[in-house]
């Protein structure tokens, strides 16, 4: 029998809780810090001292050494500065650890080395993190001992944000304070702040370490740039939601269990439709912490793979041929006391404040649609947007048959008078209940789908941080909701206004949505007509983020300045050019170190084997037609690599940063698509035994 598991007991034991707070800090002082996580405003010196000074004890009376203030830079990933709590020993010898207010709420770090799009030189190195008292500490342990981890945010010198979360945060105020005004219009008096709640659901694939370990391209550029199919994919639909195996199995429970000591309520796991392919959702939260734990999740993940003999792949594509990883961003509005703005109710034809929200978003989404594509661009996600897989890289929104059909209502007549029931599920056995169906059905292929009270946002690829998705999204409704609160505040006839713009949003904006398939060819040429924008590549979406219009919208609600703007756009191009020189650079280091040569020897096999048959008197057919195929792919091969190689020469010199990026996409990746054409083909044709790294059977039906 295994040991007993209490996740009541364990849940959040690695976590600062306000319950621990409050057992730790006077009362007066646990108000101050409750008054700022719910309302704002600054922590004072002399309570930030016992603050640091209750966290710190409980952090060294759970085995911290250490502290550091973990962030978010625009890598993308986390980062973290150890420093101990040691101090001076006094004149006796003795050592007192301590932690000051001081240090807790600032830190201060070379930020010379984190992306910055140019936002700051190298010769201005200082960046700081500031904490973010709503998102709690907690601790991490590894064989570095254990670390008590403050979330901060990360600005510059000159207050520019260089990571995910100050945006972020700016953007749930901006959000929150447009929201307000409009439950203000239908009468909510009581609610003090309006929160967005996020749920990311996470997939992944899970390799073998020690074949990993024998490929180069999993481990620099963490998806493999050759590889034949192997002789079965996901056709079969038999590992969706299929048995999960042992190894598998226990490593999920290791991460459930390290996970609910974090305070993330990892909730639901099941596999995914590619083989190796997994999922894991936690239950929503605040925005922010739902994005700091999402980062813990991809962490967690990582980590405990290897105590199983496995590699965690989070990139979106590591295996060309069987569907790529995302993260599902579901996404809502709740007011403080309880009211979740995007919950339409049994009867949405009635619920004019539904109604309107609904209005706002479709607007914001159909304005911006360029800004979200972009918010979920990197270039492991060019890999899936768009590539005939899920979703298309065309933003649309689907909305299900209640919804469209109150939608229809109110465009062609100005109300709405009915709404659909979903009717009585009929199982036709006796001994099963007939059920109440939902009024909607599901669709798995809209980028943007309503799922009964929130929004799905289907985009975010796997790797990514979901902190600019949600930026987003909170900017761009805050901005709807804006335009629509001045015009129905300043209206006499309040009651009337409301009516009007819900008419008007949904008959402006109705071409944003689309319940119908969105990886058919067909929606491709639809949406052309529409004029909806099909943003193939995460580069081409970076200029985005510099138009007129977003600069307008950052700025209004003081989210992102112009600056900062231009210097996200730039570090899209330069994480870009890195990345894709990383993979070129490993595919000539496979190629020319691994592969060929494997190649070579086993032509020389075939042509013993030739001279031989030949030799004995019988006429070598098959083998002389092997050796020819393998020699003319070979060929082939040999051109691509010296092709690739010379191009990487020329973009070795140039400087321009977006063109560079557009040289990687134009030239450099076709030419990586020209190697790996005939390596992929000679590996169908080298025995197994001769080929030096695991293929894609092994790797994905044998973990
Ligand atoms: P579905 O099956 O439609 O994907 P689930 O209930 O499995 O929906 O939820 C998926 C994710 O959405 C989970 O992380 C869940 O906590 C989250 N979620 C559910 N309701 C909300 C909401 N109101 N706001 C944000 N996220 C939500
Ligand atoms: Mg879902």
């Amino acid at each position: 029998m295994s040991e007993l598991l209490n996740v009541e007991e364990i849940f959040a034991s690695k976590v600062f809780t306000l319950s621990k707070m409050q057992e730790r800090l006077p009362k007066a002082i646990f108000k101050e810090v409750k008054q700022i996580i719910d309302k704002g405003g600054e922590l004072s010196p002399a309570a930030a001292d016992v603050v640091a000074k209750a966290m710190k004890d409980w952090a060294v009376e759970n085995g911290a050494t250490h502290y550091t203030h973990w962030f978010q830079p625009l890598t993308g990933i986390t980062a973290e500065k150890h420093d101990a709590f040691v101090t001076h020993p006094d004149e006796t010898g003795k050592m007192l650890l301590e932690f000051s207010g001081k240090e807790l709420i600032k830190g201060e770090s070379d930020a010379s080395s984190f992306p910055s799009g140019g936002l700051r030189a190298t010769f201005e190195a200082r960046g700081y993190t500031t904490w973010d008292i709503t998102s709690p500490a907690f601790l991490k342990e590894d064989a570095t001992g254990v670390i008590l981890c403050i979330p901060t945010a990360f600005c510059s010198y000159n207050g520019e944000a260089l990571d995910k979360k100050t945006p972020l945060l700016r953007s749930m105020e901006a959000v929150s304070e447009q929201a307000l005004r409009i439950v203000r219009l239908f009468g909510n008096t009581t609610a003090t702040k309006v929160v967005p709640s996020v749920g990311a659901e996470q997939e992944y694939f899970l390799v073998d370490r020690e074949k990993y370990l024998k490929r180069e391209d999993l481990i620099f550029a963490g998806r493999t740039l050759f590889g034949a199919p192997a002789p079965k994919g996901q056709e079969l639909e038999d590992h969706y939601f299929g048995s999960i195996r042992e190894r598998i199995g226990s490593y999920m429970k290791d991460i459930n269990i390290e996970l609910w000591k974090l305070g993330v309520t990892a909730k639901t796991q099941h596999n995914e439709v590619a083989p190796a392919q997994h999922e894991l959702a936690p239950i929503y939260e605040t925005a922010n912490i739902a994005v700091d734990h999402n980062q813990l999740v991809m962490e967690i993940m990582k980590k405990v793979a290897g105590r199983h003999g496995l590699t965690c792949l989070l990139h979106e594509k590591p295996f060309a041929g069987v569907n790529g990883s995302g993260k599902h961003d579901n996404w809502s509005l709740c007011t403080d006391n309880g009211v979740n703005l995007l919950d339409p109710g049994d009867t949405p034809n009635d619920n004019i404040q539904f109604l309107l929200v609904l209005a706002c978003i479709l607007k914001a989404v159909d304005v911006h649609a360029d800004l979200l594509r972009q918010s979920a661009a990197d270039s492991g996600n060019d890999h899936r947007l768009g590539a005939n897989e899920a979703p298309p890289a065309i933003i649309s929104v689907f909305l299900g048959e209640q919804l469209q059909d109150v939608v229809n209502q109110l465009i062609e007549t100005g109300a709405a008078t009915r709404s659909l029931e979903g009717g009585k599920l009929m199982t036709g056995v006796s001994t099963l209940p007939d059920f109440d169906k939902d009024a909607t059905d599901r669709n798995r292929t809209s980028p943007f789908a309503f799922t009964n009270n929130k929004f799905e946002f289907r985009m975010v690829g796997s790797s990514d941080s979901i902190g600019s998705p949600n930026t987003t999204l909170n900017a761009i409704v805050a901005e709807a909701f804006c335009e629509a609160a001045d015009i129905i505040e300043a209206a006499s006839n309040k009651e009337m206004a409301i009516h009007d713009l819900i008419k008007e949003y949904l008959t402006k904006h109705q071409r944003i949505i689309f319940n119908g398939n969105g990886y058919s060819e067909e929606w491709k040429q639809e949406a052309a007509r529409r004029g909806l924008p099909n943003i193939p590549s995460s580069i081409e979406a970076a200029k985005a983020l510099t138009t007129e219009k977003s600069i307008r919208l950052f700025g209004k609600f003081g989210i992102f300045t112009e600056a900062e703007l231009q210097s996200r756009e730039e570090v899209v191009y330069e994480t870009y050019a890195k990345t894709i020189n990383i993979e070129a650079l490993t595919m000539i280091d496979m190629a020319k170190k691994q592969l060929l040569p494997a190649v070579v020897g086993y032509t020389k096999t075939v042509a013993d084997t030739v001279l031989a048959v030949k030799e004995a008197g019988v006429e070598p057919v098959v083998q002389r037609e092997l050796l020819q195929k393998l020699s003319a792919k070979l060929e082939e091969a040999n051109d691509a690599l010296h092709l690739l190689e010379e191009k990487l020469v020329v973009a070795g010199s140039m400087t321009n940063q977006k063109e560079l990026a557009f040289y990687y996409k134009d030239e450099i990746m076709p030419a990586m698509t020209a190697l790996r054409a005939p390596v992929d083909a000679l590996e169908m044709l080298v025995d197994k035994k001769d080929w030096p790294i695991p293929t894609y059977s092994d790797l994905i039906f044998e973990v």
